[in-house]
């Protein structure tokens, strides 16, 4: 079968933009798993369902559809639709970034999403990014990669994200505090929480750019 590159790591490591730079070079297919816990989030919130609201949480994540577009182009976003809304923009403000993790902690949430994950992975092919992709999602991936840089390293590059988005300015204190805190609940919920996989190699981001980590990454798959 075709190879799986799973590439794992906390909020703002650079996870996206190494990993579909990786699929383009390599010709396999990304998938931004974090784009689907975003957009089951959208719809909790559109739908004003309470966030503590497990059951009608878990029967909204088994019922709904999402669909996931590459876009051949690397500069502009992979587009999202969940039942059949497309949520590519929606799915990146500041409200569902804030609650994304208390929806993703939720064992029926995470069993609906990961299903449909090694559905998408069964014939392999595959760059896939997320928290739990080489733990869980797929533990036989060829190449198992965790992606980390400091939080003020990554706080700075989520602002030139914000700055290039056309996104109102956040200061680097609020950001700082903002990845911390979302990388302090991704890494101590109970299910599959955010972990480096013990086989799994790990890269220092600081002060990297993102085409250096993704050669590193293609040429570590080619040797
Ligand atoms: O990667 P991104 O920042 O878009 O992920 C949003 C959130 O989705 C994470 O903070 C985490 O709570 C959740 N997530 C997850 N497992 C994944 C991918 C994302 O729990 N595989």
């Amino acid at each position: 079968r075709q190879p799986i590159i799973a590439i794992d790591g906390p909020a703002g490591a650079g996870k996206s933009t190494v990993a579909r730079q990786v699929a383009t070079k390599l010709g396999l297919v990304y998938l931004d798993t974090g784009a689907m816990y975003r957009a089951v989030t959208w719809l909790v919130l559109q739908q004003g369902i309470a966030i503590d609201d497990d059951c009608a949480i878990a029967e909204l994540a088994n019922k709904c559809k999402i669909e996931l577009t590459p876009s051949q182009d690397l500069q502009s976003p992979v587009r999202v639709w969940i039942n059949d809304t497309d949520v590519t923009q929606d799915i990146r403000t500041i409200e569902v970034t804030s609650q994304v993790s208390a929806i993703a902690a939720q064992a029926a949430v995470r069993e609906a999403l990961v299903k449909q994950q090694q559905r998408w992975g069964k014939r392999g092919g595959l760059v896939a990014e997320g928290r739990d992709i080489g733990t869980h999602v797929f533990p036989d991936a060829e190449v198992k990669i965790f992606l980390t840089a400091s939080v003020s390293e990554r706080a700075r590059r989520r602002q030139q994200d914000f700055q290039k988005q056309g996104q109102p300015e956040v200061s680097l204190e609020q950001l700082e505090k903002d990845i911390a805190e979302r990388d302090w609940k991704d890494s101590t919920r109970k299910v599959s929480p955010l972990q480096k996989a013990a086989d799994a190699v790990e890269l220092h981001t600081d002060g990297l750019s993102i085409s250096d980590v993704a050669s590193q990454i293609v040429d570590y798959y080619q040797q």
